[in-house]
């Protein structure tokens, strides 16, 4: 049995059985958290609601920019519209992805460098990605690479790289898997461990749920505290 929070607490207490997973008190978007202390930054317990009720359709305008030579990008733009718009994805949450080039969100494909300026103050050490506000950063050195411990093709890891980014745009924070073996949310921070959970590219059942409350601040912004190095 699933037994998902709002709690503040770092790790939620299961009240019977072992929870599968857990909301963490992280930053939404600093996946450099991945190798760094949990629990310094605390996000909003109850996000304010949006204008958006949980049975009406939330739309998403977005563009895509792909800033690097790297001809391996090329098909970039293409690869994360097919994403958003698969049946598998945040859609199901009553989300209606749509491209616009005067959109309020954009999602970019950068360099290292690019990267660590964009997702400024989160420091992502020029490997990680993060949403940022409005931007949703998506590391290419990541996008050619994935990270060693994936165990699935380059293809797979692009598309939970995304989710999860797109997942911070609508207002998710980090999930964890703490049951061997079980699925790992899309909300996980995969790239940097994978608690010895199944790889996984899409959202999972209850956090599909939690989207389709429409009730997360859309694109939030960095917290306005120090962020830990
Ligand atoms: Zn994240």
């Amino acid at each position: 049995m699933l037994l998902l929070t709002l709690a503040a607490a770092a790790c939620v207490p299961s009240t019977g059985g072992k929870p599968a997973v857990l909301l963490e008190r992280q930053p939404p978007s600093a996946e450099a958290s991945a190798e760094a202390p949990d629990g310094e930054v605390e996000p909003p317990e109850v996000p304010p609601p949006t204008d958006t009720p949980a049975d009406a359709v939330l739309t998403i305008d977005y563009r895509v920019e792909v800033r690097s030579p790297d001809p391996d990008l090329a098909d970039a733009a293409t690869t994360i519209t097919s994403v958003l718009e698969d049946p598998r994805g945040w859609q199901q949450a009553n989300i209606d992805f749509r491209q616009s080039p005067d959109a309020p969100y954009t999602i970019l494909v950068v360099e290292g460098e690019e990267a660590q300026a964009l997702c400024q103050p989160y420091d992502v050490g020029g490997r990680f990605s993060c949403q940022n506000g409005p931007l949703v950063v998506l590391n290419a050195i990541r996008w050619r690479e994935a990270v060693p411990h994936w165990p699935g093709d380059v293809a797979s890891y692009r598309t939970m790289l995304i989710n999860h980014e797109v997942g911070h745009l609508l207002g998710m924070h980090h999930l964890r898997c703490t049951e061997e073996g079980a699925v790992a949310p899309v909300m996980e921070q995969q790239s940097g461990t994978l608690r010895g959970c199944r790889a996984n590219p899409w959202p999972t059942p209850i956090e599909l749920a939690l989207a389709a409350t429409h009730q997360f601040v859309i694109a939030p912004a960095p917290l306005d505290v120090a962020f830990p190095q």
